[in-house]
């Protein structure tokens, strides 16, 4: 049974105010709820991660990093390692977000060197994947969900400590959702791909994340689709109504 993992991505958003306090929020209503059957995890940028870890303290929220350099430390001004962002209190940092691919150039041997760095240091790394708009109209949304997959995943390490995430690039902020029909058989074809690539048993043990325009009215849809294990949610985690929201909307 792989326990449903939603994710906040909040990008280049937030500043201490209101940034902290949206943690705050979050971490009271986590508080008071008990338990969950579910976990959150909250991705801020770098220079909140330690306020907003210090709000989250207490709570079953997790603390992320939105990226992290594949070398351990040295000359890479402006770049932060996966051992400073553990040292900050996170336990997870997305890799190959498609913004970083796009905007920093970024290569499947880079993702995944990033991830074998993350893992190097102890966190767990979301591997993010997913096709264009012109790769699905060309209808090479598999091939190319493979070719990542196969490039970008860390080489060794235990199921536990690895997620992925299934973000078509076209859903990403757009508003627009790949239908329910549409993850499934891209969620079907990843855990195959993994079965090949890991094994049949790391393969069911790791969780899928779905991203892409993910907010209350279409998260429930979403997580009931067979082998989606939660979701990297960017947009609607910037609000505390909608992130929880969308976490209580697992089934
Ligand atoms: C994301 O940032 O990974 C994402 C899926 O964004 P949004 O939910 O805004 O589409």
């Amino acid at each position: 049974m792989r326990r449903k993992l939603i994710a906040g991505n909040w990008k280049m958003n937030g500043l201490r105010d209101p940034g902290v306090a949206l943690a705050r929020k979050l971490a009271d209503r986590a508080r008071a709820a008990g338990p969950l059957g579910y976990d959150l995890l909250i991705c801020p940028p770098a220079p909140l991660l330690i306020p907003v870890g210090e709000a989250l303290r207490g709570s079953a929220i997790g603390l992320g990093g939105q990226d992290c350099h594949n070398e351990r430390a040295g000359a890479h001004t402006g770049d932060i390692s996966a051992e400073m962002l553990e040292d900050a209190g996170c336990g997870y940092v997305l890799v190959g977000h498609s913004e970083r691919r796009a905007d920093h150039g970024e290569s499947d041997a880079t993702v995944r060197a990033k991830a074998e760095a993350a893992r190097a240091a102890g966190l767990i790394p979301i591997v993010c994947v997913g096709e264009s708009a012109e790769e699905r109209t060309a209808g090479r949304a598999l091939a190319v969900i493979e070719r990542q997959l196969s490039h970008s995943l860390p080489r060794a390490g235990e199921p536990s400590g690895l997620v992925i995430a299934y973000e078509p690039v076209w859903a990403i902020g757009t508003g627009r959702t790949a239908t329910p029909g549409d993850v499934a058989e891209a969620h079907a074809h990843i855990r195959a791909l993994l079965a090949d690539l890991l094994g049949e048993a790391a393969a069911g043990a790791l969780r899928i994340l779905y991203g892409g325009s993910v907010k209350p009215g279409n998260a429930a849809e979403l997580l009931a689709v067979a082998g989606v294990d939660g979701a990297l949610v960017g947009g609607a985690s910037l609000d505390a109504e909608h992130f929880w929201a969308i976490g209580a909307a697992c089934p």
